[in-house]
């Protein structure tokens, strides 16, 4: 039953990965105490949806425009397929609500404004005070990045940053996270009799390894190529200039968080997708535009907003707090390895770990709706 004063919330996409983290946060927040939340599904419709405060709830049609027109808000964690087909109709019929989305299909549209309200609450204010309604969630890679850096960027101290990136299986979509632990134990299995067989050698182990790796019984139905013991730099479809569109998105996004003229600041990320699960490490070479001591750089990089934890440059601490395995199910981004570069001291080292699924994808959109909802 739906309240009268209550704003009406449609979730399109609610239980893909990102919809599942997205709800999850939401409970967690007590979050659907605020608006009367409506689940709907492209495929599912008519079929029992999550029970929202001990009530129980029906998938409502994906597709139904002239359902979604009913709605004050809706927030998007499907495809740009599903973004590009719907939010054109409803916009095109008038619909005058809030359309918050994990896609990239409207990223660059100069009607939308990238949501990521620690880093850029003052760009969200703006955009939505000129009467903007399309807030869109950024680029995973880009918004960890920025969650761990901000302080950096913001205070205008960035020349230049060379980012590589180590990026989690979950960016790549649920049935990847499935494929990268199939990997994992097939492989396991084909060894395990091996690993405690004091006659084997670890070359023949390898070569075994090796084998399987590159054998038709390995499953690589989604990544196309072995996840398990390997590193794939290539994520996403081929740009200009040899980048992929994903190291693309890392110059255009950053300035486009920030609020910035594009180029404004140049970044150059080369991006890999590698076997960690939910989190995405990602290491910065940064050219500063002054050289400023390390403990300055420490507090502008720690004060920027209260989910920045800064790891001490120790071998220990590093190992223990400033990797995918500790970051991951967290709201904190971990920022360590901070050092001055042999190149000079203008010149700093960072690595930045945060949860893609939590800052990368859900949160944002969580707190875009708490935004819209609070004016
Ligand atoms: P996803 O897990 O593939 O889910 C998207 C939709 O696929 C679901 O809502 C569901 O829609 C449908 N679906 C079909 N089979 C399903 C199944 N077995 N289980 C669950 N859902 C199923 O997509 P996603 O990774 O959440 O990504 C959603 C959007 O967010 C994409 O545009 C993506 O680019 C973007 N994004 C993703 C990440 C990330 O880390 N994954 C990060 C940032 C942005 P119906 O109910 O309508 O069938």
């Amino acid at each position: 039953m739906y309240s009268m004063s209550k704003m009406q919330v449609g979730f399109p996409g609610y239980r893909g990965m990102v919809g599942s983290v997205l709800q999850e946060r939401m409970i967690e927040e007590g979050d659907f105490k605020e608006f009367d939340p409506i689940f709907l599904s492209t495929s599912q419709a008519g079929q029992p949806g999550p029970e929202v405060n001990g009530e129980p709830t029906v998938l409502a049609d994906a597709y139904d425009i002239a359902a979604l027109s009913g709605l004050d808000a809706i927030v998007s964690c499907h495809g740009s397929e599903y973004t590009e087909k719907v939010h054109t109709e409803l916009r095109s019929k008038g619909w005058d609500g809030f359309w918050i989305d994990s896609a990239s299909h409207l990223r660059n549209e100069p009607s939308s404004v990238l949501v990521l309200d620690p880093v850029n609450a003052g760009v969200i204010d703006k955009a939505l005070e000129d009467g903007k309604k399309d807030l869109i969630g950024a680029n995973c890679t880009v918004s960890v990045m920025l969650m761990g850096l901000a302080g950096l960027f913001k205070s205008g101290l960035v020349e230049y940053a060379s980012i590589a990136t180590y990026q989690a299986v979950s960016g790549a979509g649920s049935k990847n996270v499935i494929e990268l632990l199939k990997q994992a134990g097939s492989l396991g299995s084909v060894v395990s009799e091996d690993l405690d067989n004091p006659a084997k050698t670890i070359l023949e182990i390898d070569k075994k390894t090796k084998e399987h790796l590159i054998s038709s019984d390995l499953p690589t139905d989604e990544f196309g190529f072995p996840i398990m013991g390997n590193v794939l730099p290539w994520i996403d479809s081929k740009v200009e200039n040899g980048q992929s569109r994903e190291e693309q998105k890392g110059l255009i996004e950053t300035n486009g968080i920030l609020g910035l003229e594009p180029d404004t600041i140049i970044t150059d990320s080369l991006c890999a997708r590698v076997g960690s699960m939910r989190s995405h490490g990602e290491a910065l070479f940064i050219d500063l535009k002054k050289d400023l001591p390390m403990d300055e750089l420490e507090e502008i990089i720690k004060s920027a907003h209260q989910w920045v934890k800064l790891v001490p440059n120790t071998k220990e601490d590093t190992l223990t707090n400033l990797t995918p395995v500790a970051t991951s199910g967290t709201l904190e981004v971990a920022v360590g390895r901070l050092r001055k570069l042999n190149k000079g001291p203008k010149h700093l080292g960072a690595f930045v770990v945060g949860d893609q699924l939590l800052w990368g994808a859900a949160e944002p959109l969580r707190r875009a709706l708490q935004i819209v909802i609070s004016r």
